[in-house]
């Protein structure tokens, strides 16, 4: 992206990591739908904009930027019906709250409350847990604004498959302004970090670390020594306080590792007070789930992303085959990170399928250094059919996402039927659709 002095300062100059600079032809905040209705029918080329927290030029324009945060805020919990309706431009840390007063709950959320719940869904972001799909999952309906302006709601009721191609739809079908999602009653979380679990003890029994709770995070420094931290976030139920997801399934020692006995950070050396209360401690869902308190900055600040997404099955081989890069990742790394995803029917989705186990990478801010071994580690994960998250840093060609996405051809298709002049196509969008740029 090039860097623009004249950039309106109506919405951010920049990704949240800084590695992207909008440069916008023009953007805009309308407060009512109708004035986005307007804005996105009068403009050749759209691009929706959530909290900016993606660290690829997803988002990005050269025509206009529009965010969703200006509309209405809407969170309306409908208890009979066990589901939220909320505007897309709602940060998850703030409908948390109003859904939790209700007496519901999301099934997950990813390790940051700061992002905006129709960026979240656009591109397939996660949390942990075996039996957990991505965020996407839980979107029963969304509306959105078409190229032509209409305003469309679509749902998995009447729309069936081919509104699991609507959902991950990385902003290509239009401007999302509500999204629908299925709650449960809230439930409280307990949550525990182990420090140093013997490398291969990860590697004999991955399934039975990374199922070891209701959502289970592995962090790694990719050195080969032991794992630093399992994060085990507990789901407690009235019926098994003490057994299967309470306190006493969290004993001193486990698999060879040691509880911490201090609030401890995923990143080494930063301080654990500004992550979710830890050591046990019982309490709701949305403050044990993520890492990150809504107040603080979450991760390092300082950082890039990326990740990659492969079969359960195919875990095991390929973190070998990925420790023979370990002399190239650990120079570059923050932190790296295990975590599982269930396999659902979302066309895009990264565990579209198929039952997957994400490889993360927190890499320093230094994309020259970092870009080589981001390719490195493509070259390493591709004959597992490894997919990139779409928001965060990747090379995979064109070629390789249709052969790793069994819906590729209808989604291209998709597209082209709701946005047949390439209204909201961007250069990220035609480098992994090509056949989208010739609309
Ligand atoms: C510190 C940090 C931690 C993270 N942790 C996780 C994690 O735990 N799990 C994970 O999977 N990812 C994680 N991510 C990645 C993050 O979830 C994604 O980048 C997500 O897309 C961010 O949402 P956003 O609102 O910032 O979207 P943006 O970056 O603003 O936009 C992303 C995409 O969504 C589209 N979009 C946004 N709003 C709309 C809308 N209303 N209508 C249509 N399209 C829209 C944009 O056009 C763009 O294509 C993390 C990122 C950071 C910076």
């Amino acid at each position: 992206m090039r860097t623009s002095p004249d950039a309106p300062a109506v919405l951010p100059r920049t990704n949240w990591s800084g590695n992207v600079v909008f440069a916008p032809g023009r953007a805009a905040r309308p407060t009512t739908l109708d004035e986005l209705r307007t804005e996105v029918a009068a403009a050749d080329r759209v691009r929706a904009l959530g909290t900016g927290h993606s660290f690829n030029a997803l988002a990005a324009t050269e025509g206009l930027l529009v965010s969703v945060a200006g509309l209405p805020r809407v969170v309306e919990v409908d208890s009979a019906a066990q589901v939220v309706r909320v505007s897309a431009g709602t940060r998850f840390g703030e409908l948390v709250g109003p859904l939790h007063d209700a007496g519901f709950a999301l099934h997950n959320l990813g390790s940051l409350p700061h992002i905006s719940v129709g960026g979240a869904v656009a591109t397939g972001t996660h949390g942990s847990g075996v039996t957990n799909g991505t965020l996407a999952s839980a979107v029963r309906a969304l509306e959105l604004v078409t190229a032509d302006g209409e305003l469309r709601r679509l749902s998995r009721e009447q729309d069936g498959d081919r509104f699991d191609g609507c959902v991950v739809a990385l902003g290509a079908l239009g401007v999302v302004t509500t999204v629908e999602l299925d709650v449960q009653p809230a439930y409280d979380v307990r949550q525990h970090v182990y420090e140093r679990l013997p490398r291969q003890v990860l590697a004999d029994r991955l399934d039975e670390v990374l199922g070891a709770g209701y959502s289970v995070s592995v962090f790694d420094d990719w050195r080969g020594g032991d794992v630093p931290q399992v994060w085990r976030r507990l789901r407690v139920t009235q019926d098994d306080e003490g057994g299967a997801g309470g306190a006493g399934d969290a004993p001193e020692r486990w698999l060879g590792a040691t509880r911490a006995t201090g609030p401890r950070h995923p990143v080494p050396g930063l301080s654990g007070t500004v992550c979710t209360e830890q050591l046990g401690a019982r309490g709701p869902w949305h403050a044990r789930l993520p890492y990150f308190r809504l107040e603080f900055t979450p991760s390092s600040g300082d950082e890039l992303q990326s990740e990659w997404f492969l079969r359960r099955e195919d875990a095991p081989d390929a973190l070998a085959a990925l420790a023979g890069l370990q002399d190239a990742i650990a120079p570059v790394l923050h932190v790296g990170e295990l975590r599982t995803i269930a396999a659902e029917p979302l066309w895009l989705s990264p565990s579209a399928g198929r039952d997957t186990v994400a490889v993360h990478f927190t890499w320093l801010r230094d994309e020259v250094a970092v870009l080589p071994v981001v390719r490195a580690v493509e070259r390493c994960l591709a004959p597992f059919g490894a997919r990139p998250h779409w928001a965060k840093l990747f090379a995979t060609s064109a070629g390789e996402l249709r052969e790793r996405y069994d819906r590729y051809d209808d989604f291209v298709a998709l597209v082209r039927e709701l946005d047949p002049s390439g209204v909201f196509g961007n250069s990220v969008l035609e480098r992994c659709f090509p056949d989208l740029a010739s609309r």
